[in-house]
């Protein structure tokens, strides 16, 4: 089956449960696209919506443009193939390797985007799947560490040491995300969902003034375990699921733990992180599932800015208080609340 097709179904489900329910007999104007290696749908509300959603596809292009790593005029692929030298970005780029490499940090490594070596070997850019011996993903991973990269935020310049290569795959549909609700925003939309692959981004509320319910998959099946409703927030899921391989009958994901180059297979099984920013909640929702569960709770108590739905690999899902009015559980849905404060502290 086409690998887009059940992703794509996921998509177009979960948009009519976002959509559904207004009050108002108004109707979205939608877009649909295909970008970033994935399907893309946006739907938003007023009168200016249609140029709205049409300046909002031609960002998206422009952003994928740049930020693709195997479109060969792309400034990701100019850094890619610097062998070294310093190149100057775009703003877009800088801004994006700086706020990457700014989670990068705060999550400790669990997020790097100079892992590209690793996802390259494991065939996840060009779906020929193998499994890297272990000598090669050695020898891959001493080229991975974002603590060596540089990039002057005066300049926008970049320099990667020789052979390094950076992904920013982990992060870019949520800075997209980002961009498209700040760009309907200023051509006078206040009511918007889009859903860029799985990401969904949420600009004010519906037209009758209710919350957004954003379906959030089941990782282990084709419903949903659950919604949240929300306004103004970006709803992000990383899962094995999403991308994997199976090799004498083991699973392998592209959600790589950069410190031993494998799979990160660290008890969880889909990380959604709800923030109002799509850029931290697209590198957390990677992080987060690198991090695995426990490290992943200790964050969220460490750390601001968002909420996170957790699902452990024996299907209990984990939802932090600060979701505990807005998440719904489907039936049969094991859920453990998770407080800011540990008790007993
Ligand atoms: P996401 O779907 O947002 O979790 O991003 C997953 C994608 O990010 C993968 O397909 C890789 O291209 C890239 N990636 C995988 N592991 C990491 C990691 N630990 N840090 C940064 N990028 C990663
Ligand atoms: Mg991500």
């Amino acid at each position: 089956m086409n690998r887009y097709l059940i992703p794509f179904l996921a998509l177009m489900l979960l948009f009519l449960s976002a959509c559904q329910n207004s009050e108002t007999a108004e109707s979205p104007a939608t877009v649909q696209l295909f970008a970033m290696d994935t399907v893309m749908e946006l739907s938003a509300y007023g009168t200016n919506a249609d140029h709205a959603l049409a300046l909002a596809s031609d960002r998206i292009n422009e952003l994928d443009a740049l930020l693709s790593t195997n479109q060969e005029g792309s400034e990701v692929y100019a850094a890619n193939n610097s062998q070294g030298q310093p190149i100057v970005l775009s703003d877009d780029t800088a801004v994006l390797i700086q706020k990457a490499l700014s989670v990068c940090a705060m999550t400790n490594g669990a997020l790097d985007i100079s892992i590209y070596p690793i996802v390259k070997a494991w065939g996840f850019t060009t779906n020929s799947y193998q499994v890297p011996d272990a000598k090669t993903l050695s020898k891959l991973l001493s080229l991975v560490d974002y603590s060596a990269i540089s990039l002057d935020p005066n300049t926008n310049t970049l320099t990667l040491p020789k052979g390094m290569e950076i992904d920013l795959g982990s992060i870019a549909k949520g800075y997209t995300g980002d961009a498209v609700t700040q760009l309907l925003a200023s051509n006078g939309i206040t009511s918007a969902i889009i859903n860029l692959g799985g990401n969904v981004q949420t600009l004010g509320t519906k037209p009758d003034g209710s919350l957004w319910n954003v379906a959030i998959q089941d990782p282990k099946g084709d419903d949903y375990l659950g919604t949240v409703a929300v306004a103004d927030k970006a709803v992000i899921t990383s899962g094995g699921y999403q991308r994997y391989f199976v090799q004498d009958g083991v699973t392998y994901h592209h959600i790589i733990d950069p410190a031993s180059g494998y799979p990160a297979n660290n008890g969880l099984i889909s990380v959604t992180i709800v923030s109002g920013s799509g850029t931290l909640g697209d590198g957390l929702s990677t992080s987060l599932f690198v991090m695995g569960l426990d490290k992943a709770i200790d964050f969220w108590r460490t750390h601001d800015g968002f909420e996170t739905v957790l699902v452990g690999d024996d299907g209990t899902v984990y939802v932090t208080e600060g979701l505990k009015d807005v998440f719904t559980p489907s039936a049969g849905v094991n859920v453990q609340i998770i407080e800011k404060t540990q008790s007993g502290q």
